[in-house]
């Protein structure tokens, strides 16, 4: 179905149907799903608003903070009017008894239906006694409503993978909502947005991914979407060029660090940690909005083992090296002097040097009289 297809109006009242498109289309471009942006305004227009129960365990509320600061549509419309926000503890106008009450009820309506947000990990230490809501642990309550979920989404490095709460010494037994699947034999499936906080928009295509295509996106070995997660946060760095030409900020402060120079040797962990931070950016107010972009050295708040576990100051093990993904330096000649054993020596790598290699030398290309000859770029 082509954009001009789909005429009706918009499903979000102060939005134009052309600007909730372009929406769509945006977060379809997000996916790696460019030119899907009508199926999936058709689709979250013409069904039913999909019920969303969210459960917060141990967490700081930044999770709801960071969604609250999406523009595209604001979040206070989506909950209005493209899903149906069932329970949210922070967001509910009721409390208490009766906050409680409608979240059964919720469940019982709508079971195998509604989509489950977790953020916050989830004690298992002495029962789950750490973390109670309604009288009732926030392992017990997991349980219950995962069971019945069409889908989970565990938002936020503390749901996804235990996040501070789980640092050592972990006192409460802080634990990830898939491991609590593993040991509970709970099949419903389940989706990790890790990141401290993580960024709206990749939760949002997660949600808009399921609702119209009945299933949830490619995930990667820690269940992350791939299309958010794919790329390490160094190889769509700004400062990249910087790491390649061997200018470090060595001191905040400093010379290199006012220059914005790589800030690698201030502890950065971007070239271990898998995120979308530098293309997505955080806040809708502009370019440099995230943490590297404002002169902060990435923590690795989404890996794994990283945030929260490695010193903040101690340098990346870079998993690999690739060139760059937006374009090819400036400074070299297209197709002089590279090779693809010359670009795999430079990586440095030996597994992972032949793909940087070939990535690098099909960017850049052949010369033209290769291309001459050839007749094909590609070649
Ligand atoms: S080490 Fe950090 S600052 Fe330097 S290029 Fe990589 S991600 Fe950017």
């Amino acid at each position: 179905m082509k954009l001009e297809e789909v005429t009706d109006s918009s499903p979000i009242s102060g939005v134009s149907r052309r600007d909730f498109l372009k929406f769509c289309s945006m977060m379809a471009a997000a996916m790696g799903l460019p030119g899907m942006g009508a199926q999936i305004a058709e689709a979250v227009t013409v069904q039913k608003r999909p019920p969303v129960l969210w459960l917060s365990a141990q967490e700081c509320t930044g999770c709801t903070e960071s969604l609250l600061r999406t523009n595209h549509p604001s979040l206070e419309r989506l909950i209005l009017e493209l899903i149906s926000l069932e329970y949210h503890e922070t967001l509910l106008v009721g409390s208490g008894k009766q906050a409680e009450e409608w979240r059964e009820k919720s469940m019982q309506e709508n079971k195998g239906k509604y989509i489950l947000v977790v953020d916050g990990s989830i004690p298992v230490k002495d029962n789950g006694i750490y973390c109670k809501i309604g009288g009732k642990t926030a392992l017990t309550l997991l349980e219950e409503m995962a069971s019945q979920a069409a889908a989970v989404i565990a938002i936020g490095s503390c749901a996804s993978w235990g996040g501070i709460p789980a640092s050592d010494p972990n006192p409460t037994g802080a634990t990830a909502v898939h491991e609590i699947f593993k040991s509970k034999g709970i099949k419903t499936p389940c989706v990790n947005i890790p990141g401290c906080p993580p960024n709206p928009y990749n939760f949002l295509s997660t949600v808009l991914y399921f609702l119209t295509f009945k299933k949830l996106p490619e995930l990667d070995e820690q269940a992350r979407p791939k299309f958010a997660y794919g790329r390490l946060i160094h190889e769509n760095c700004e400062r990249r060029p910087h790491f390649d030409a061997g200018r470090f900020a060595l001191q905040f402060g400093d010379d290199g660090h006012r220059k914005g120079y790589c800030l690698y040797k201030l502890g950065c962990k971007g070239p271990e940690t898998f995120n979308n931070c530098p293309i997505q950016l955080f806040n809708d107010v502009g370019s440099g909005a995230w943490p590297v972009g404002t002169g902060g050295p990435c923590f690795g708040c989404s890996e794994m083992g990283i945030g929260f576990t490695k010193p903040i100051h101690s340098p990346a093990s870079p998993k690999y090296f690739t060139p760059p993904s937006i374009l090819p330096r400036i400074d070299e000649k297209r197709g002089h002097g590279l090779t693809i054993a010359g670009v795999a020596v430079a990586a440095g790598i030996a597994g992972a040097a032949l793909g940087a290699g070939a990535v690098t030398a099909k960017k850049l290309g052949k010369d033209d009289e290769e291309q001459g000859k050839s007749g094909s770029r590609e070649k």
